[in-house]
């Protein structure tokens, strides 16, 4: 059996098709800049002249959550209604900065497509985990293995992948079996779903974490929560 060690973001080494490469930094170094295409369409206000080219801020509302997690992040809802920052190659390219991913991975159609499948199986498996979900997911993890090895400095893991587009998806993939090997039942929904679509790991002491965030779910639950309490006390308004 393969143990599944947290790696993928040390190894710098990837080996696609049975070649083994070091990352080429020349040839994917496009994520210093690029277009602010996806901002300027889905955020609204802020928009940035598509001439001038520009970091993107990562737009979404809750990141730093585990790879698999983060990819599940990728769709949220906005106050326009539901957003996917992976709609487009712009918005993979975000996406692959922030999970830390962009000298790994090349931003293309290719990809996208991966990440996206990647993401409806992991969506499946975490909301229903039937075998028709795990089956998905299963043939997700099939474009990869992690390789064992003795290095200079000790044992080595390294992720291999049959095509270097599914890299990322494969490292999401594997990610989730980390978290569910650890413990399943840290890997929540936001308890306002479906109106907020967010997952995190709850990594509280006592696993009582119920909100993306305190600041956003949390306080618009306790509001609604009050507002009940006022009107079947009667402080509500007379009819
Ligand atoms: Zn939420």
């Amino acid at each position: 059996m393969v143990h599944l060690h947290a790696v993928p973001f040390l190894t710098t080494e990837t080996t696609v098709g049975g070649e083994h490469h070091t990352v080429n930094r020349q040839k994917h170094d496009w994520g210093v800049e690029w277009r602010c295409r996806w901002t300027q369409e889905r955020a609204g206000g802020d928009a940035v002249p598509t001439s001038s080219p520009q970091v993107c801020a990562d737009p979404r509302p809750l990141t730093g959550e585990p790879l698999c997690l983060d990819l599940l992040n990728t769709r949220w809802v906005g106050g326009a209604g539901e957003k996917d920052l992976l709609d487009s190659v712009d918005g993979l390219a975000v996406w692959l900065r922030s999970a830390g991913l962009a000298d790994r991975a090349t931003a293309d159609e290719v990809t996208l497509a991966a990440l996206r499948e990647t993401r409806d199986a992991l969506l499946a498996v975490v909301d229903d985990g039937s075998g028709t979900a795990r089956d998905a997911l299963n043939r997700v993890l099939s474009h990869g293995v992690l390789r064992q090895s003795l290095g200079p400095e000790g044992p080595l893991t390294c992720p291999e992948v049959d095509d270097a587009a599914w890299l990322p998806a494969w490292l999401a993939a594997s990610d989730y079996l980390r978290l569910v090997a650890a413990d399943p039942r840290r890997i929540k929904r936001c308890a306002a779903h479906p109106q907020c679509i967010l997952h995190f790991h709850d990594t509280s002491k006592n696993n009582t974490r119920r909100w993306c965030s305190m600041a956003a779910c949390g306080n618009r639950a306790k509001a609604a929560r009050h507002y009940a309490r006022s009107k079947s006390s009667g402080g509500g308004s007379p009819a």
